[in-house]
């Protein structure tokens, strides 16, 4: 259920960055646990909901999307969002270093991926990797491996723990999963339900432990995934991939692959479009050409029309790079530059004397403009 991020935040939809930014620090603030003891779970929610309209809204290419789509698929890892994750930050100095924080940050090389925001303790089973990828990926779409290491169901016993998969009624909650615990005195006594130790809250406990995990149900493994990089992929979009996370207790979590492009140095992107810069020589600039663009093995004709100036921008409708789940293109712009020779042997500066002398009858170089 996707809230409107402005209203969350309470700017328009054309607010600039600097206001994102402030409306989010006042916001923050307000809803710090420490300015609201009475009121501290409502707060953190709203901080949540804060935080993810931030995060959205303060990155570019997530604000295009969810302006496009009124949604950005964010993955479930978000759920086990805790103030106590915000709880050492003193102030809202560097509000980026608090969201690589809590959304993931750097870690060590493995293969061509690496981990980051990996949680393998308590309910959550989701794990999360990131990996780099080129402009050129993202435009042609393409594979990459993901090496990493997680705990995977046991095939000897399908996850149970057992030998031969044979499981016998729990004794300590007698099959209900659930523990008892009384607690207080004569009136005031007071009953609270948890989750059976023995068993894990499954009712149901292995006759003989399973010799291969040893009863855990589970195995760590190295897993080797190809994953398909999408056309069109932008910075940040998160993958998932169901049942590639961490497996306990007969549960498994899923794996989201975030992917990082990386900028090119001669290709530019600018969100859908592609930006390059070409030279021309003088004389191409005034007489007009024609010249090919090769985008990563694509090739474009473009006209040079006559009398281009230094620095326009020449359009190539549909040449740019895939849009994201959708179809078609974003456009080529081409931004020319004008060549001026800095050394001519003498036939060349006679003729450009004469080009000179011609304008100069006409009243003038600037005057023919
Ligand atoms: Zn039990
Ligand atoms: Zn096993």
């Amino acid at each position: 259920m996707p809230r409107d991020y402005y209203e969350v935040l309470g700017v328009s939809k054309g607010a600039s960055q600097d206001e994102i930014k402030k409306a989010f620090r006042a916001l923050a603030r307000k809803y710090h646990p420490d300015a609201n003891p009475n009121n501290k779970e409502a707060a953190e929610e709203k901080f949540k909901e804060i935080g993810e309209a931030y995060e959205v809204l303060s990155d570019e290419n997530k604000r295009r999307m969810y302006d496009q789509t009124g949604s950005v698929d964010f993955g479930s890892g978000r759920q086990d969002f805790r103030w106590e994750d915000f709880s050492h930050f003193n102030d809202f100095g560097d509000l980026g270093d608090i969201f690589k924080t809590i959304f993931g940050g750097g870690g060590g090389g493995f293969g061509d991926s690496f981990f980051s925001g990996f949680h393998d303790s308590g309910p959550d089973l989701d794990m999360a990797v990131q990996i780099k990828v080129n402009l050129e990926d993202a435009y042609k779409g393409s594979k990459k491996s993901v090496k990493y290491r997680r705990n995977a169901s046991c095939d000897a016993c399908k996850g149970t723990g057992a030998k031969n998969q044979k499981l016998t009624t729990c004794k300590t909650c007698n099959g209900s999963g659930q523990q008892r615990v009384v607690q207080g005195q004569g009136f005031f006594r007071m009953v609270s339900v948890t989750t059976c130790h023995a068993c894990n809250g499954k009712g149901r406990i292995p006759v003989e432990p399973c010799s291969v995990c040893k009863g855990n149900g589970s195995n760590p493994i190295t897993e080797d995934l190809s994953i398909s990089i999408p056309k069109g992929a932008v910075d940040n979009l998160r993958l998932r991939l169901k049942g590639k996370g961490q497996s306990h207790n007969g549960r498994t979590g899923d794996l989201y692959v975030i992917l990082r492009v990386e900028e090119d140095r001669s290709i530019r992107r600018r969100n859908d479009d592609i930006i390059v810069d070409r030279s021309v020589s003088f004389p191409q600039a005034a007489l007009g050409t024609d010249m090919d663009i090769d985008i990563f093995g694509n090739s474009y004709d473009l006209n040079v029309p006559p009398g281009t100036q230094p620095g326009e921008i020449l359009r190539i409708k549909g040449a740019g790079m895939p849009r994201l789940n959708s179809k078609g293109s974003g456009d080529l712009l081409v931004r020319v530059n004008v060549e001026v020779p800095k050394h001519l042997n003498s036939k060349q500066k006679d003729l450009v004397k004469q080009l000179m002398e011609e304008f100069e009858k006409k009243k003038g170089w600037f005057h023919n403009n």
